[in-house]
């Protein structure tokens, strides 16, 4: 069937009812099932920790497993991590590792255009989850993940999806709650009220991710960066650097940046679960920014001789900072070298160059923050 016979289907028959039904009974029996709970059982803390602990793990098994793992490769990870992703990636519900990473590929490829499947242009509730009611078009199907067809792993999880999602999403929570008394309270807090957060902190990434915030990495797509939508969505917030360099295992690049799934894949590599985290340079992020200040503005025709100077001035200490901590290393690795002396020179060097590098770079912040706010007044 081609694209365009599926399109001109008529609706009811390209609607997927399986996803349409549980999209929508989810949040309705929610809604009713819990305050009722609340009321004839009150609020157990064994339940509270079983809503958190499948929270947590469902949602880092998609952030930083069928997203960041699967879908960019942008590290490596051993076999139990590989299969606590693939395990809870298919109690968060959200499809097989195979067929999501696909359709994420196919949304960077694409994004903003009629082949990305949550394409913003059609809308908020469209990317949230208005196509996820439809069934895919077939030659989508056939397409890409030829690495994840090679992997046994990903390849059993997508052939037992629905056995496994039966047992971990539904059965263990349901048992969990049968062992303290309360198997429909296990349900509820273990499988439904916990899918429908899960489900809207994911959805919010191909939705508010794509409207809201700022676009400090340029606008050549609608993706945003955003603390707030960070918050909710395990560091999958700063979706405009994402998609400027979606190779890096980091969403939030600084130490302070709000990326939950960032620290795991850092804390997993200390114990050897994790390796080859792919970085992408600080240099080429820097470059990648001040191009985007410069494009804001020259549209504004602000970009003059001052702005080239101080552009000069990052560039060329971020070239001696480099060049410097070269020569440093060089000297300690040399045992003809007096260590002492020439070391300390050394060091001095380096720092009066990073003073340079973040004086530099201040100005051009405030130089820059000041044109923009006036071009918006
Ligand atoms: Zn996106
Ligand atoms: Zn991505």
């Amino acid at each position: 069937m081609s694209h365009e016979n599926a399109i001109h289907e008529p609706l009811y028959k390209r609607i997927n009812w399986v996803n349409s039904l549980f999209l929508i009974l989810t949040p309705i029996l929610v809604f009713i099932f819990l305050p009722l709970h609340l009321i004839y059982e009150g609020l157990d803390w064994r339940l509270i920790a079983l809503f958190a602990f499948y929270s947590v793990a469902t949602s880092l098994s998609i952030t930083g497993g069928y997203h960041r793992l699967f879908s960019h490769r942008s590290y490596e990870a051993r076999l139990p991590l590989k299969l606590f992703y693939l395990i809870f990636g298919a109690a968060s519900l959200q499809g097989s590792a195979l067929k999501w990473s696909c359709d994420h590929r196919r949304h960077h490829k694409h994004v903003d255009n009629e082949e990305d499947p949550y394409n913003i242009g059609r809308g908020f509730f469209y990317a949230h989850m208005g196509w996820i009611f439809f069934k895919d078009d077939p030659k989508y199907l056939k397409q890409g993940g030829a690495d994840l067809k090679a992997d046994k792993w990903v390849m059993l999880q997508d052939k037992y999806y629905f056995p496994i999602l039966l047992v971990v999403a539904f059965l263990i929570p349901a048992l969990f709650g049968l062992a303290i008394g309360q198997p429909w309270g296990g349900l509820l807090f273990g499988c439904l009220a916990r899918v429908l957060i899960t489900h809207h902190s994911t959805f919010f990434i191909n939705s508010l991710c794509h409207m809201w915030g700022s676009q400090p990495y340029g606008d050549k797509t609608t993706a945003r960066d955003s603390f707030i939508l960070a918050l909710l969505t395990y560091g999958e917030g700063y979706h405009n650097f994402h998609h400027r360099f979606q190779a890096d295992y980091r969403n939030g690049i600084r130490w302070y940046h709000w990326d939950p799934t960032k620290w795991l894949i850092q804390v997993s590599s200390i114990f050897g679960l994790t390796k080859n985290l792919r970085k992408v340079s600080d240099f080429e992020i820097l470059k990648a920014r001040l191009l985007a200040d410069e494009k804001k503005l020259s549209q504004f025709g602000y970009y003059n001789e001052r702005f080239q100077e101080v552009r000069q001035k990052i560039e060329e200490s971020q070239k001696k900072i480099a060049q410097f901590k070269a020569r440093y290393l060089e000297a300690k690795a040399d045992f003809n070298v007096h260590k002492d002396e020439a070391i300390r020179q050394m060091k001095i060097e380096i720092k009066i160059a990073k003073i340079e590098f973040e004086a530099a770079l201040e100005q051009w912040q405030i130089m820059c923050n000041a044109q923009l706010a006036f071009a918006r007044v």
